[in-house]
């Protein structure tokens, strides 16, 4: 990487990565780094001031064709099959300190590409890519069925012999947001390469350009052609002709709830596997006897980090009475407190939103959360910045009812209401179509454990809020998707049992 830098007001970028920024890009099939068929490009737009950033290939239906023949010939074909489990490993391991080593240009593209601060880039997405490719890559040496003792009448003279194996699902669609880029692409493209799946991604049409970088990374480290195919477009064209495309076994979804249920619908009329991990509208619940300073601080960190983009955002804080002034007031001001600025700036707490979209959506639900009669204690004013900033916004006085509660809003918006009765909080902690996290913030355990069983959230944080480890499952009840990433759940979602029985 050249060492040769450019001085901005804030902080230094490579000139590797503005090259890489600057440079109108392509996208990967089979090998090959290639335009639309179409010829046409997306722009892609800098989050801190609005102006265009970079260019990608708008794809679209035919180039999803072209990406899943490669992937179908890949998987079949003999560079990729002659991959042993510990071959997958090892490239896996490969990509993972190939990242590890262009962490820092990563953390750049990330940055530029989607707001969020760079430092958060280094110290979560990158650091959790490659410890999440290193976690997987484990994984492709232990993937394995099990002998079953079966009680069929027995053959004369002899015996049955049955026993399940894993075999790899085939090709693998996956579809991704723009909140954790290169993150998301790891937790696709990981399980698919351990499981010997092969794989079209099809990155966020506002944040395409890490998963791009990937793929380059991916051919250094000698992934057979074909294996990964990267196609950028926009949703509607690339990535409705991928979920719908007869000829993937799997696809693999993280985004809206609205979209997930698209392509859900689409997966199914071609009985093609489909894993949703959609949106959410998590509860941060506080007991009487908590430590007020640890969750004023946890509780402001679960809904403002990322700009609130982040589908597990504790959204909706409940408070025991006894506490709520105190905590929803320190979280007040910490909100009022925090600075708003590009990415680049180290002393930035609020960067801004992916898209002018996204922050008009945001300014919406904090107009409709005015409307419907909540009171803004934090926030609530338009920053006069250029670019796609909402300043950190509290409200107070909601009813569960209103859209502020209910609606997944992906910013960095709260809204805090008290409760008196430990027995119904349940009740009002899951009133939403979503139960993707939740947080309980206690030191009775007694209390703590009576509650956790009656949450219905695929994930619940006690004392702690938003931590995402490779081996833990992750993923959502109700409305918040189908399917569990991590751990070993995640082995399943890309692998096929079968069932042998042999008369010996
Ligand atoms: P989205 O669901 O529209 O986009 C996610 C991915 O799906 C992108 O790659 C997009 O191109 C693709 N897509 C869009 N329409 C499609 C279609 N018809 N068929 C197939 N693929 C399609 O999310 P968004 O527009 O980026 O954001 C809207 C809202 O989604 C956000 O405000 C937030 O509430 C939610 N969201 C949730 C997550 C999450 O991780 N749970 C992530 C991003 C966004």
């Amino acid at each position: 990487m050249s060492k040769a830098a450019t001085e901005t007001k804030t902080a230094t970028i490579t000139e590797a990565t503005r090259q890489f920024v600057g440079t109108p890009r392509a996208m990967l099939i089979d090998g090959e780094w290639v335009q639309a068929m179409s010829g046409r490009t997306l722009p892609v737009f800098d989050p801190a001031n609005g102006e265009q950033l970079a260019t990608v290939p708008a794809g679209a239906a035919g180039d999803v064709d072209r990406a899943v023949a490669a992937a179908r010939r890949a998987f079949e074909s003999p560079d990729w099959r002659k991959f042993r489990p510990v071959d997958r490993e090892r490239l896996l391991l490969r990509l993972a300190d190939e990242v590890e080593a262009h962490g820092d240009e990563l953390a750049e593209i990330e940055c530029l590409d989607n707001g969020k601060s760079l430092a958060l880039a280094r110290r979560v997405d990158l650091k959790n890519t490659v410890e999440f490719l290193r976690y997987i890559a484990g994984w492709a040496t232990k993937i394995e069925g099990a002998t079953v003792d079966v009680s069929f009448p027995r053959p004369r003279d002899g015996e049955y012999f049955a026993y399940t194996r894993k075999e790899p699902v085939g090709v693998v669609g996956a579809i991704i947001p723009w909140n954790f880029p290169l993150m998301m692409a790891a937790w696709k493209i990981g399980p698919a390469l351990a499981t010997g799946c092969t794989v079209v991604l099809k990155p966020a049409e506002e944040t395409p350009l890490t998963a791009l970088r990937l793929g380059e990374l991916l051919l250094k480290v000698g992934c057979p052609k074909g294996v990964v195919n990267i196609v950028t477009g926009i949703g509607a064209e690339a990535g409705a002709a991928l979920a719908a495309h007869p000829g993937i076994d799997k696809i693999a979804f993280t985004g809206s709830t609205e979209v997930g249920k698209l392509v859900g619908h689409a997966a199914m009329d071609n009985m093609t596997r489909a894993s949703l991990e959609l949106g959410g509208k998590s509860p941060v619940i506080v007991l009487d006897d908590a430590d007020p300073a640890a969750v004023i601080g946890g509780a402001a960190s679960a809904i403002f980090f990322n700009q609130g983009q982040v589908c597990t955002a504790g959204s909706r804080l409940y408070v025991q009475k006894k506490l709520f002034d105190q905590v929803v007031g320190g979280i007040a001001d910490s909100a009022e407190k925090m600075k708003l600025g590009s990415g680049l700036d180290p002393t930035t707490q609020i960067a801004p939103l992916v898209s002018e979209r996204q922050r008009d959506r945001v300014w919406s639900y904090i107009e409709a959360g005015k409307a419907q009669g909540a009171r803004a204690v934090a926030g609530a004013t338009r920053p006069d910045n250029t670019g796609y900033f909402v300043r950190p916004t509290v409200f107070v006085d909601a009813e569960n009812s209103m859209r502020i509660v209910q609606e997944e809003i992906f910013g960095p918006v709260l809204v805090a209401m008290p409760f008196d009765d430990l027995d119904e909080i349940a009740r009002k902690a899951n009133d939403t179509p979503y139960g993707l996290g939740a947080s309980i913030w206690s030191r009775d355990l007694s209390k703590v454990h009576r509650l956790i069983p009656k949450i219905k959230a695929g994930t619940v944080w006690v004392n702690c809020h938003n931590l995402i480890d490779p081996a833990l499952p992750f993923g959502g009840y109700k409305q918040s998707g189908i399917g569990r990433e991590m751990g070993r759940s995640v082995i399943d979602l890309y692998t096929e049992n079968k069932s042998v029985c042999m008369a010996v």
